[in-house]
């Protein structure tokens, strides 16, 4: 059996200093002067280093100098600015296992997916690097003769990026790609969960600039808490804030910017759910259920929480789910074979608790999983089965957005109920149907199916492609990130009509004398 990696904090450290001093980053040293934030490991639940933070006057300073930056690389041709962006995906494949290694560090992801995290970062540079020859508008006919009408469109200012410790490093990756190109600076307020893989990022992208001699402030990390992301919300030069978090943190975020006119590009929490119709390929079904309700330990955005099931098919799906549930294998996420790893916190294990005991008092049943997992040399750590849970109806925890891994289970009889049922949660994120009926998956995927951002046909909720635009509806927030024409949020679209004759006809057949 290969030999199983080591536990001990000691370890860890050293072992994370390697990584950050390959990748070309300030390395944690003594306690830092003022501000600080504990960089934590939920492999053991540890504290591994304290790092300087940002103070308020630090993100004034960090907006200020991407505002002056922006004045210069505004007017950098895109597909120039595009060769900085293609040099950071280089920096990126070249330096994946050490990202990575940090982001299942620092997120507790297993290997797989952590790669497959840092993987996304290179692609979203990909689609960044052609949308830098592609971003532009339309001519359209103009009423009027030897008139031309058309769109231009131009970079909009400093982006202030937000993300949630889930995703640490692809979020502003996809984020940061593609305003780079649109002529946009952008300064990072990570999750404080994970600055680690953040000090990482920002030296490879400090890198892409330097080499291609684009302005370094275009680039700017603010580490620090919510205190420090409210600062960064809050300030009028950030034309466009892009917060990916909770629901409540949104709710927060949405009224600051509104008020000051700024832009909100909000991805919030999701809550999503597959719908299982009598026709579906089981064998293919159960794969992707689990994927998505038990991948990253059910903390992504996109993990599944709801199963909708017929309920001809239910006791076998339910059977065969409780069966696969069993022979996960839960543990260090760094060990090969384990599919699940760790929570974040304690506080997401006791979420999780909470969640499971209101379950079983609405009627509920549990039957898979929902207890604490003990890993050798991480007793500090909040390591659970992924839980299957029966319930008899949609109770108010099951339209709540829990971040762990909990799979409530319902049946239908009627699809247009299942689907009524689906779309009865404050959130629009993800959503699926199994199915092998054409008429089935062409009903929920239209108007009057799936109210979300994400409606997917046999396979799971999670797991998106960068080429499509990624978000949700109602709590989710409406913002669209990554591929399609996401890239317009991080522009500003100026709408001109030339006129190249010698007459002055006006619109509308208006007669001015
Ligand atoms: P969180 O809301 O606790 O924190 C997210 C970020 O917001 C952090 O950087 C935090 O410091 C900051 N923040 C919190 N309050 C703030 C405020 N008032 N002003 C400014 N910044 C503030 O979320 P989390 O626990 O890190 O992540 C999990 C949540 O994120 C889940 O709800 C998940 O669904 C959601 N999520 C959504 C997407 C998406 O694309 N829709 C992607 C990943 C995660």
């Amino acid at each position: 059996a290969p030999a199983r990696p080591s536990t001990r904090t000691e370890d860890l450290r050293t072992e994370a200093l390697a990584v950050l001093d390959r990748l070309g980053a300030a390395v944690p040293s003594a306690l830092p002067d003022g501000p600080s934030l504990a960089a934590c490991t939920p492999l053991t639940g540890e504290e591994l280093f304290r790092v300087a933070a940002a103070s308020p006057g630090d993100v004034d300073e960090a907006v200020g100098a991407a505002a002056a930056a922006f004045v210069r690389w505004r007017s950098v041709p895109a597909p120039v600015r595009g060769a900085t962006v293609k040099r950071f995906g280089e920096l990126l494949s070249e330096h994946k296992a050490d990202l990575a290694s940090l982001v299942t560090l620092e997120a507790g992801k297993i290997t797989s997916e952590a790669l497959g995290e840092v993987q996304e970062m290179v692609d979203i540079c990909d689609l960044a690097v052609g949308l830098s020859r592609q971003v532009g508008g339309r001519t359209m006919p103009s009423e009027r003769p030897g008139h031309r009408l058309m769109e231009t469109w131009h970079p909009l200012g400093v982006v202030g990026v937000v993300s949630a410790f889930n995703f640490p490093v692809a979020v502003w990756a996809w984020n940061t790609a593609v305003a780079l190109v649109c002529g946009d600076p952008v300064v990072w307020k990570p999750s404080e969960l994970t600055p680690l893989t953040a000090l990482a990022c920002s030296a490879l992208l400090g890198r892409a600039l330097a080499e291609t001699g684009a302005p370094a402030d275009v680039h700017r990390l603010v580490l620090g808490a919510r205190d420090v992301g409210a600062a960064l919300v809050a300030d009028p030069r950030v034309a466009l804030v892009s917060a990916t978090g909770s629901t409540r943190m949104g709710a927060e975020v949405g009224p600051v910017v509104a008020a000051r006119f700024g832009r909100t590009l909000l991805e919030l929490g999701g809550n999503n759910a597959a719908v299982v119709a009598p026709s579906a390929d089981l064998d293919l079904a159960v794969r992707g259920i689990v994927f998505s309700a038990v991948g990253t330990a059910g903390q992504r955005c996109t993990s599944m929480r709801r199963l909708l099931v017929h309920a001809d098919v239910a006791d076998e799906l339910v059977g065969r789910l409780a069966a696969a549930y069993a022979r996960l294998p839960v543990g260090d996420p760094r060990a090969e074979g384990t599919l699940v790893g760790p929570l974040v916190r304690a506080s997401s294990a006791e979420a999780m608790q909470r969640a499971l005991a209101r379950a079983v008092e609405d009627g509920g049943e549990v039957v898979a999983g929902g207890e604490p997992v003990t890993v050798d040399g991480a007793e500090g750590a909040a390591y659970v089965s992924p839980a299957l849970v029966r319930m008899p109806s949609q109770t108010e925890v099951v339209r709540e957005e829990t971040f762990a891994p909990v799979l409530y289970v319902m049946t239908w009889t009627d699809l247009d109920e299942a689907v009524e049922v689906h779309n009865a949660v404050p959130q629009g994120l993800s959503s699926s149907i199994f199915t092998s009926d054409v008429r089935e998956a062409e009903r929920f995927l239209s108007e009057a199916g799936s109210d979300c951002g994400i409606v997917n046909v046999n396979i799971g909720t999670s797991g998106a492609e960068i080429g499509g635009a990624f978000g949700g509806e109602k709590a989710t927030g409406g913002g669209r990130e990554s591929g399609s024409d996401a890239w317009r949020a991080y522009m500003r679209r100026a709408t001109n009509t030339v006129n190249y004759s010698d007459e002055l006809p006006l619109a509308q057949g208006v007669d001015f004398g």
